[in-house]
């Protein structure tokens, strides 16, 4: 392998220690630890997994988690409903609606019932728009992790070319917007792309956002891109590691590479909210952040 290694879990890491201090800041400030709470619907093992892996790491950084679990049956009323009671809970802070819901629910309408100031996954029509319009906000817990991968190894985004494979609303399209701001001429492809092979042969950055295993060829890859695998379906990315890694100047692993990224993105967002929520009932601001350096938030 000649690629350099993106480790998220490394970087992440990092980062989940910045959010920590910020939790110290803000509980010696306000007298409470910020709260996210989780909203998990069904019995979905891999979501129920990793909304349990969000509650550890909340645990370990100290931030509180509130659970929800709505059994499988429950109506998209009655959802929105719940979500809307903890948007308008002032001991909530953050709000993690988990991803995918059972199909006879309207994801999209209990993604809106989230108000913009918790929604620290960053799903809401609103938060995608700040992120489009480049306004700040919070953007999508996975792009905005992947961005914050990217810049801890300083890959250069201004000019360069990024395909992205994938499109949804959490991950493939806000990612194009984030690199969009960052000044990379971007290129989506989907299921319905003619020619995908040689879109990821001209791409500067490859981001592969599919969810199928083994789907990007390593002899795809051009000598020295960059590679982003964020895809997950049996515990494989979609990416052939090691072919891609004879020919990228770097790389991520999955496991290990955009995953812990997007966890600690939604707990250093969350702890964002909580002293904007704070600020908001004209408590103490928050001071410059340990976690990424902006202040007043
Ligand atoms: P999704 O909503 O199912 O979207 C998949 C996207 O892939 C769609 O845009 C689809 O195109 C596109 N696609 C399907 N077949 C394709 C092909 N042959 N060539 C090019 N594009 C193709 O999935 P998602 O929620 O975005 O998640 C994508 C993957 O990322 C999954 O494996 C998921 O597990 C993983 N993920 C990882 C994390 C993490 O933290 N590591 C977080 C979220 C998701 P159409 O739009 O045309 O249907």
């Amino acid at each position: 392998m000649t690629a350099r290694l993106l480790d998220g879990r490394a970087v992440a890491d990092t980062l989940l220690d910045g959010v920590r201090d910020e939790v110290t800041a803000f509980v010696a400030a306000h007298g409470r630890a910020p709260v996210l709470a989780t909203v998990l619907v069904g019995d979905d093992p891999a979501s129920a997994t990793y909304v349990r892996m969000k509650a550890n790491r909340c645990a370990k950084v100290g931030i509180t988690s509130r659970r929800v679990e709505l059994d499988a049956t429950v109506d998209t009323a009655e959802l929105v409903r719940r979500v809307t009671e903890l948007s308008d809970d002032p001991g909530v802070d953050g709000i993690l609606l988990q991803h995918p819901v059972p199909e006879h629910l309207d994801e999209r309408a209990a993604f809106e019932a989230i108000t913009p100031a918790k929604d620290v996954d960053g799903v809401t029509r609103a938060s995608f728009a700040r992120t489009a319009f480049h306004e700040g906000g919070y953007p999508s817990a996975t792009p905005g992790g992947i961005l914050r991968l990217l810049d801890a190894y300083d890959i250069p985004l201004a000019g360069k070319h990024a395909v992205i494979l994938g499109r949804s609303a959490i991950l493939g399209r806000p990612l194009g917007m984030l690199l969009l701001g960052r000044d990379a001429t971007v290129t989506y492809c989907h299921s319905r792309t003619d020619g995908l092979t040689g879109h990821v042969r001209a791409a500067d950055l490859v981001v592969a956002a599919v969810g199928r295993p083994g789907l990007v060829r390593g002899e795809w890859i051009k000598p020295g891109a960059v590679v982003v695998d964020a895809g997950y379906a049996d515990n494989t990315g979609d990416v052939d590691f090691d072919g891609a890694a004879e020919r990228a100047s770097a790389i991520t692993p999955v496991p290990g590479g955009v995953g812990p990224m997007t966890i600690a993105t939604l707990l250093a967002q969350t702890v964002e909210a909580a002293w904007a929520h704070e600020a908001d009932r004209g408590g103490a601001a928050a001071p410059v952040s340990a976690v990424d350096g902006k202040e007043g938030r």
